[in-house]
């Protein structure tokens, strides 16, 4: 079997199973596609004690069993150390699974030694390693330090390691037509894990592929937002739980038009409306243009540098081009630190600060 097929598969059972986040839980994933999970303490209780004991005695730490028609049973050793191992396992017995290494055979224990020399063997942890650790998301968040991978996928760190290393390859091929639809598949499935951004100066937290600038504060250092981040867990720790602050938003419809006017709550507003018929105020957020000082020292708004963007409701500030918008020009929205409580943020380790989120 050739390793984009194999890669393809896994890609069809995130689909299959509606995975759109890291890290994967095997045991989800196998709930979702009605295969029965089994360890071997619960195997035994069920009356497959004589083939357990057989099994344990090769030293296999799992492996898979095939029913009537398209049924399937995994059965993992659960007396095996780390969890992170475990999981692999199960991803493992589901790649033969999905590959159809059982179309054949009943069964298909998964021996620790020798297994290296075995094509099929190979194939179903390829298959693992592409759902347990898929290297293309960190090529997307451009997270790539082994720890935060670790973290990230819930893998022990030599399996992180892994990645790293297929990360950095998978780098290089970002723009090779050849891999497109790979990454084209993590772009479309992963979506709001991969665009999820931090801005460690407001606090506010959002989801845009293309986004540049805090849309609430307008910095300029967004970093990727992953509540399994050694650096975030750590922040949110001083923080007592404060990571995020939710900053107000205002309902609106498919066009982008507020239900109601922000100022005045006039609600009778058409879709070729751009202000409020009862107060003006605007009723579409978008990026109005870029503030400058006259030679009389007043704030001018140049409308001409505007990007025209739309943006979301609570945006002070555009995610493209950092420009003011509508709204916030309009002082529907106030500065964001009037919403936003002043806090001391601890200072980051060290040895992060490759990954500082304070910018
Ligand atoms: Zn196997
Ligand atoms: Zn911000
Ligand atoms: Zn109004
Ligand atoms: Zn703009």
């Amino acid at each position: 079997m050739r390793f984009s097929e194999i890669l393809y598969w896994a890609r069809e059972v995130m689909f299959a199973a509606d995975l759109h986040s890291l890290p994967i839980n095997p045991f989800f994933v196998c709930n979702n596609l009605y295969i029965q999970v089994v360890s071997y303490t619960e195997a035994r209780s069920y009356g497959f004690t004589e083939i357990i004991e057989k099994i344990n005695r090769v030293d296999v730490d799992g492996f898979c069993y095939k029913g009537d028609g398209d049924s399937y049973i995994i059965f993992y050793d659960d007396a095996r150390t780390p969890k992170a191992r475990i999981n692999f396992t199960i991803a493992h017995e589901l790649g033969h699974i999905a590959l159809g290494h059982l179309k054949n055979v009943s069964m298909r224990p998964r021996y620790m030694t020798n297994r290296k020399n075995d094509p099929q063997e190979r194939e179903a942890d390829t298959f693992a390693g592409e759902l347990i650790r898929p290297p293309i998301p960190f090529v997307f968040t451009g997270c790539t330090r082994i720890d935060d991978i670790q973290s990230v996928c819930n893998i022990t760190y030599e399996a992180a390691t892994v990645c790293s290393k297929l990360v950095q390859k998978m780098q290089e091929r970002r723009d090779n037509p050849y891999y497109s639809s790979d990454f084209r598949f993590y772009h479309e499935q992963f979506f709001d894990f991969l665009y999820a951004k931090y801005c460690g100066h407001c606090r506010h937290m959002f989801v845009g592929a293309d986004a540049k600038f805090c849309p609430v504060c307008g910095n300029e250092h967004l970093h990727w937002y992953n509540e399994r981040l050694p650096i975030l867990v750590l922040v949110a720790d001083g923080l007592e739980g404060g990571l995020v602050v939710k900053y107000k938003e205002y309902p609106v419809n498919a066009q982008n038009q507020v239900l109601r006017c922000i100022r005045c709550d006039n609600e009778d507003l058409r879709p070729e409306d751009r202000y409020c018929k009862i107060c003006s105020a605007p009723v579409y957020n978008y990026c109005a243009g870029r503030y400058f000082v006259s030679p009389h020292g007043d704030r001018v708004l140049a409308v001409d540098q505007a990007c025209g963007a739309p943006l979301p409701s609570n945006a002070r500030y555009c995610t493209h081009c950092g420009g003011v918008s509508a709204f916030y020009h309009a002082q529907l929205l106030s500065d964001w630190q009037s919403e936003s409580p002043p806090i001391e943020l601890p200072e980051p380790p060290e040895e992060s600060t490759d990954f500082d989120i304070f910018g």
